[in-house]
């Protein structure tokens, strides 16, 4: 940035200045000397020419360096005005004024710069509100979702209890009647149907009693639990939906005693078998153990630049109006309120796991 302390304006004025009080005197010498007759009227003539020469100099010096220049500023001032900054300001003159001229030109500039970010800030805000406003927009869909299925649960427990006291009935029954013939020696054939017909009802209590578990809501309460054994009801669950879409559910179930709320922690079953099933090409494994829960599927995997947000809520790779993105967030949640841990990664095959470790 230039100096304004630059003496060239004041420098050239007050040489002028000099000037002028030199001609000054030289003019007042003259008068004297004619006055009194020791000087001739010739050089009364010449001191007169040289002080009116000398001012219109100064005069047409100073309306040049300052007038001008300043002048030339005020309108441009007044354009800058009417064309909202468009037009740039050039300086003219020299000295101070060009300064000046430089100097506004500068602010010009940076006042630019300053209405180009705060619109940037207005369009990145405007783009915020836009992105939260369709998040809340799904949250509050998710939520009716989330009533809607609250209430299919309450009704699917409903008939879940009603089908349970008949199947246990008929298995009851066909296992007495088994047992008559069994000892009756009766008919083979008959005996191979009656069991045919305590496992298929053994089958339906088993669905319906998981029903019954899954649509029971939370207490919140914990229990030293068996995580085999909630992965083992989320299976029963699961099962309907991978046979519907050709899956083959694989599970190694060891003990694996945790201190947990047993509908929390089947809700993060299912919902991670869920997602398992629907990404799977052929199968889904699930294993428990003393190192916790591990479900792996034979899907794609996770592209790595998903991995690091897929417990992000409202994140999802699925076709809007399929995914929520609200899955592994709420699951995410109950493992943390455990105290435990889940990690997201590929297996060697290449399709995604999914690891849960609880404290025990
Ligand atoms: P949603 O299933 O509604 O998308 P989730 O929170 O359950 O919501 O999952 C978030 C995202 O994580 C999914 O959209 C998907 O990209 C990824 N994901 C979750 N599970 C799997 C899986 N087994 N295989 C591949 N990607 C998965």
């Amino acid at each position: 940035m230039p100096s304004p302390r630059r003496p060239g304006l004041a420098l050239k004025l007050g040489s002028l200045l000099t000037l002028a009080v030199v001609a000054a005197m030289l003019l007042s010498s003259a008068f004297t000397r004619a006055y009194d007759g020791s000087g001739s009227t010739a050089w009364v003539a010449v001191a007169l020419i040289v002080a009116i020469a000398s001012a219109f100099i100064f005069a047409a010096v100073l309306d040049w360096l300052v007038v001008r220049p300043l002048v030339r500023l005020a309108l441009q001032v007044r354009r800058m005005e009417a064309t909202d900054l468009a037009e740039p300001f050039v300086a003219t003159g020299i000295d101070e004024p060009r300064e000046l001229g430089e100097a506004l030109e500068r602010l010009r500039q940076r006042v630019l710069l300053e209405q180009e970010r705060q619109r940037q800030l207005n369009v990145d805000l405007e783009a915020r509100v836009r992105e939260r406003s369709t998040a809340l927009a799904a949250a509050q869909r998710e939520l009716s979702d989330a009533e809607r299925l609250a209430s299919v649960g309450r009704l699917a427990g409903g008939v879940a209890h009603e089908i349970n006291n008949p199947a246990g009935v008929i298995l009851g029954r066909a296992s007495f009647l088994r047992t008559v013939l069994e000892e009756s020696g009766g008919d083979a054939e008959q005996i191979a149907d009656l069991k045919v017909m305590e496992r298929q009802a053994e089958r339906i209590r088993q669905i319906t009693g998981s029903l019954l578990r899954f649509a029971r809501s939370s207490t919140g309460e914990r229990h030293a639990i068996d995580l085999a054994d909630v992965a083992r009801d989320a299976i029963a669950l699961a099962r309907l939906e991978a046979r519907a879409r050709n899956i083959d559910l694989l599970d190694t179930l060891a003990a694996a005693p945790v201190h947990a709320d047993p509908q929390a922690l089947e809700q993060v079953v299912y919902n991670l078998l869920r997602n398992a099933v629907h990404a799977a090409r052929t199968t889904v494994w699930v294993r428990t153990g003393a190192d916790g829960l591990v479900i792996e599927d034979d899907g794609a995997g996770i592209a790595p630049e998903h991995l690091p947000r897929v417990f992000e809520p409202f994140f999802t790779t699925k076709a809007r109006g399929e995914g929520t993105g609200l899955g592994l967030a709420v699951v995410h949640g109950i493992v943390g309120e455990h105290g435990g841990t889940i990690v997201a990664d590929n297996g060697v095959g290449g399709g995604a796991r999914f690891s849960v470790t609880l404290p025990g």
